[in-house]
């Protein structure tokens, strides 16, 4: 599953999830492995919730699901139901967050008509756009989706998963800023017993078993994430952080995102708060412990 991230939105934009929960009229049959993979699939959409382009299919599956009261019959089945509900929470939280367009449009860019109906049908090349009709997939093949598309694939045969979009990096962004808003007691409290010497690190970790993101406040080196691999990355990402002299001013934030088979790390940071900028009697690791704090 190098490719999670097309094959993921692609899976739930025909309907992936509703076909799980009706799998449950024939769960005694299914052999244990098939129940766990039912479970794995639950996740593997949660995770994968944090960008629109997944999350807008994801809410109107899970409306759809509830709309044929497919809903009830799974909550005899304690793994299944757990999963869905985690996924189920995931979708209402950032779906209501009211930052995204999460009406599914069609990618002709002169059209960009909604999909009321769920009638569009997606490139069958890349899977990762979707139409409302011939022509508008047609008009978009030659205004910039065959260069596009080709690209799209190739990545794919290599096995490597598409670059994330701006609008989904935007959001997921968005997410990794408030939950650490959120947590930040904890945050705090960990800060002040092990007091970092020259800048404030926090990192979050998304993987499959924990979709909503494990959060770490510490360095993304001394804490690495499950199925984690690329330390030279982790290195060099971290060396140009310090090189721009960002470390010196900025809370930093390490954010591990799903993508692909393993994940990507991306730095943010957070500036100091400017009711805290002008006063003198404070470190600059204690005006950036109580940003957090202001958040
Ligand atoms: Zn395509
Ligand atoms: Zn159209």
């Amino acid at each position: 599953m190098a490719d999670g991230f097309a094959w993921t939105t692609h899976a739930a934009h025909i309907g992936l999830l509703p076909a799980l929960v009706r799998t449950e009229s024939w769960a005694a049959e299914l052999p244990d492995d098939a129940q766990a993979t039912r479970v794995s699939l639950i996740r593997l959409l949660a995770l994968y919730s944090m960008y629109p382009s997944l999350l807008r299919h994801l809410v109107r599956s899970t409306r759809r699901i509830l709309e044929l009261g497919l809903r009830d019959t799974i909550q005899d089945n304690p793994p299944v139901w757990t999963a869905y509900l985690e996924l189920e929470a995931l979708v209402t939280e950032r779906s209501s967050s009211g930052e995204a367009d999460l009406e599914i449009r069609c990618y002709n860019p002169t059209c960009r008509k909604v999909d009321t109906q769920n009638s569009f049908s997606s490139c069958s090349s890349c899977f990762t756009t979707s139409y409302c009709s011939a022509e508008c997939q047609k008009e978009h093949w030659k205004s910039g989706h065959k260069v596009e598309c080709k690209a799209l694939k190739s990545l794919r045969l290599e096995g490597k998963a598409p670059p994330v979009s701006a609008e989904d990096y935007g959001f997921a962004t968005k997410l990794v800023i408030d939950e650490i808003g959120r947590r930040k007691e904890e945050i705090v409290r960990v800060w002040r017993e092990d007091k970092p010497a020259r800048t404030p690190v926090v990192s979050l970790n998304f993987f499959l078993d924990d979709p909503r993101g494990v959060l770490v406040a510490g360095s993304p080196s001394k804490y690495p994430p499950q199925g984690y691999s690329e330390f030279r990355q982790v290195r060099e990402m971290w060396e140009d952080v310090i090189s721009q002299d960002i470390h010196r001013e900025h809370v930093i934030v390490g954010a591990y995102l799903p993508h692909g088979s393993t994940g990507k790390l991306h730095f943010l940071w957070l500036g100091i708060d400017d009711r805290l900028a002008n006063d003198d009697s404070l470190s600059v690791v204690e005006k950036l412990v109580k940003t957090v704090e202001l958040m």
